[in-house]
């Protein structure tokens, strides 16, 4: 099984392509950015691994006990390693906690226009294909 670093290495050889890529097709460097962003926390903190005692997990601190829960809720390298929905349901929650958080703080709620910006979405989709590519790694090892 590929570690932590394994991981990240294979991700960000293949988000260089994926970078060439988008600005060949004519992304813009904000929107690169916020894919880039979205990439970098799918590789480094919101990985499948935070389903068990990895290194991801650990790099979250004193803040890891936010994903206690969700180590209780999926076996590891189960359905947190679909690479469909493993991603979604990782980002539905941290987004929970999030907007609690938030409503803890100003009492109220973000506009949900927030959510459908289109670099939003880019930083979703940067996530989504980093814990793609983690799931494709963890299936050739
Ligand atoms: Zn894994």
């Amino acid at each position: 099984m590929p570690g932590y670093n394994a991981h990240r290495i294979f991700n960000y050889v293949i988000f260089i392509a994926i970078a060439a890529l988008a600005l060949y097709e004519s992304i813009n460097p904000e929107q690169l950015l916020a894919l880039s962003i979205g990439f970098y926390i799918g590789t480094d903190f919101l990985t499948p691994d935070l389903d068990t005692e990895s290194t991801a997990i650990k790099r979250w601190g004193r803040l890891k006990i936010l994903f206690l829960p969700y180590k209780w809720a999926f076996a590891h390298r189960q359905s947190s390693h679909n690479i469909v929905y493993g991603a979604v349901v990782r980002i539905l929650y941290i987004s929970i906690i999030m907007l609690f958080l938030y409503y803890v703080l100003f009492k109220s709620f973000p506009s949900g226009a927030v959510f459908f910006s289109a670099y939003i979405i880019l930083f979703l989709i940067g996530i989504v294909i980093a814990n793609a590519l983690h799931v494709l790694l963890d299936g050739i090892f």
